[in-house]
């Protein structure tokens, strides 16, 4: 029997000395002043235990990693009709990258670069009837925590500086690939980034991808073809252009944000979230990846 506790509890230690911690993301000042220092993980197992250390209770700018939960919620509204909006093909751009290339005839790469999850977040306001309060709902439904909520000045910080996020969503709005007001669509996009939302919380939610869809209530909110889907995509298009070296050194379908945070996990075992607020230079959590290389080393589970 594989000792979690313990394992985590040795990755936390191993680290704590670690003085170069990477680049805080600085485009806001709410991420800016952030601790560096902070570390937190937190891992369940399929049968719903827990096992953390550090400052894996604190709630966090979960930014990007949004996506993939806007993405959970489109998909069963649209079904594989999604897929007409949206490829599923790796991009590797980095996490602020914007070109042409990001989108052929109006088509992103994937839902989980910036200009994909604009089209999620579209396809979400055109089909909830109080987009922002359901999909914050939905978020708490999955992780069964009615206290996760948006950070409305991370919200509003991210729309005062969010240009390239106007230019891109213009961009799908010139093609057609965005049907309601850019304004609506971006708000939508601004407070799902803002959510606050620590380890434990994310494993919470995240863990309806390592359970076939089900949350641990078991109530059903994806199915198996569907969370496959969702995972095949996290594995290939969850860590900007690192998805590769992700795959290699950690080998678990996973997603990032620039906050610093990582969820990753192996389908039927585990779900995992580690917090390091340093960046390394292509946007991901350095010890956040260095935590599950280990992680996945140490435990002999990967998905390879
Ligand atoms: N709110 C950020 C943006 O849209 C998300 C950055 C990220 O985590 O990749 O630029």
């Amino acid at each position: 029997m594989i000792d979690f506790q313990k394992i985590i509890q040795d990755i936390h230690a191993s680290m704590s000395n670690i003085e170069v911690r990477g680049k805080i993301a600085s485009y806001i000042p709410e991420l800016a002043f952030i601790d560096k220092k902070k570390l937190g993980i937190h891992l369940i197992d399929q049968e719903g235990n827990n096992y953390f250390t550090g400052d894996s209770k604190e709630a966090f700018s979960i930014q990007s990693i949004s996506k993939v939960l806007s993405l959970a919620m489109a998909f069963p509204i649209m079904g594989d009709n999604l897929w007409k909006r949206v490829d599923v093909e790796p991009s590797g751009d980095p996490f602020n990258h914007l070109s042409l290339l990001e989108l052929e005839n109006g088509i992103p790469r994937n839902p989980l670069i910036n200009a994909g999850a604009l089209v999620i977040a579209d396809i979400l306001v055109s089909n909830l009837e109080n987009p922002k309060e359901d999909f914050l709902n939905y978020v708490r439904n999955i992780a069964n925590d009615q206290t996760i909520n948006f950070d409305k000045k991370i919200a509003y910080s991210e729309k005062e500086t969010g240009f390239k996020n106007y230019a891109a969503a213009n961009l799908l709005k010139s093609y057609g690939n965005i049907k309601n007001k850019v304004d609506d669509v971006l708000d939508f996009y601004f407070h799902q980034c803002s959510l606050q939302m620590s380890c434990k919380q994310l494993v919470n939610a995240f863990y309806i991808f390592m359970n076939k869809g089900m949350c641990q209530l078991n109530k059903s909110y994806l199915t198996v073809k569907q969370t496959k889907r969702i995972n095949a995509i996290m594995l290939t298009c969850g860590f900007y252009d690192e998805a590769g070296e992700f795959a290699f050194e950690v080998g678990l379908p996973g997603k990032s944000g620039v906050g610093g945070g990582i969820v990753a996990l192996l389908p039927n075992k585990f779900c995992v979230t580690t917090w390091s607020p340093g960046l390394n230079q292509k946007g991901n959590s350095k010890l956040g990846m260095l935590a599950l290389e280990q992680l996945t080393t140490k435990t002999g589970l990967s998905i390879f």
